[in-house]
């Protein structure tokens, strides 16, 4: 334990002088240079988007300190990650979800805001959106029908972020797969789950959430959720006026194929 307080306090000194450093110009160079190389960085709960958290991070280290776990580190040079600033390795040490989610209300800066972790009744872990698990299925042994639930049981929001999908094994007919599907909505990004994964490199891992879910845009609408109506009025604004001069048919909607 006496190793590992030293070894933080070690980088925060590091990071706090690099972070002063860095006004010179030389290394805010290679900061920014190391940022693009590494976008699949986790950042910890409550982390405004990478690109404002990385204009608004100023680098002092107080949320990796205020960790309980020894989640949080802080990025060194030739780390690939924007120097000083902190991430987690889900797969070295997972977040925790912390009740009172220490590290974020630390924050002098709220490079980690509070407000994107809260309710009505104050801090909420379960809002945080740290990235989104991705199970690979081609590695994960619950797809070749191998009954494995480690990640299953290791996510803290138990049967609500990772469900168990029941399938038929058409192959033999007679066995069942149990399938681990995230719920991407309800996942934090934890990483508990990618701890958890009993294959040699994970076969479920947390990505960011910009890189791992796609984006609809507004031209596609469910029609069918509340939210969607602010969304339906974006997309009419946007689709052209047809002309009604014009000899054009709707021949799907007048029936006339
Ligand atoms: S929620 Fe807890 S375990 Fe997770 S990063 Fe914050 S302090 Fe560390
Ligand atoms: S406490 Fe805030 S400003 Fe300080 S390193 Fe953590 S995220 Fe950056
Ligand atoms: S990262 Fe894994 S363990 Fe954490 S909430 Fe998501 S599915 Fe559950």
């Amino acid at each position: 334990m006496q190793q590992n307080t030293n070894r933080r306090k070690f980088l925060l000194s590091g990071a706090q002088a690099v972070a002063l450093i860095g006004l010179g110009g030389l290394v805010w160079g290679a900061f920014l240079q190391e940022s693009r190389a590494n976008p699949l960085i986790l950042r910890p709960p409550g982390a405004l988007n990478e690109k404002e958290f990385l204009k608004t991070c100023i680098k002092c280290g107080l949320c990796v300190k205020a960790c309980p776990f020894d989640t949080l580190k802080l990025a060194d040079a030739g780390s690939g990650k924007p120097i000083g600033t902190p991430y987690f390795e889900p797969r070295k040490i997972p977040c925790e979800m912390c009740e009172d989610i220490p590290c974020v209300p630390i924050c002098p800066t709220d490079a980690l805001d509070s407000k994107l972790v809260s309710n009505e009744k104050g801090l909420a872990i379960n809002l945080a959106k740290m990235g989104v698990a991705i199970v690979d299925k081609e590695h994960c042994v619950a797809y070749w029908g191998i009954q494995c639930d480690a990640c299953y049981r290791a996510c803290p929001l138990l049967g609500e972020a990772i469900k168990l999908e029941l399938k038929r094994n058409e192959r033999t007919g007679k066995h069942s797969y149990l399938l681990p599907v995230v719920e991407s909505e309800v996942c934090t990004g934890c990483g508990k789950c990618e701890k958890a994964c009993i294959t040699e490199k994970a076969a479920i891992i947390v990505l960011p959430r910009e890189i791992a879910l796609g984006r609809v845009g507004t031209n596609y609408i469910k029609g069918w959720e509340a939210e969607d109506e602010m969304r339906l009025q974006e997309a009419k604004e946007r689709i052209p006026k047809r002309d009604s001069g014009s000899k054009v048919q709707d021949y799907l909607n007048n029936g006339d194929l």
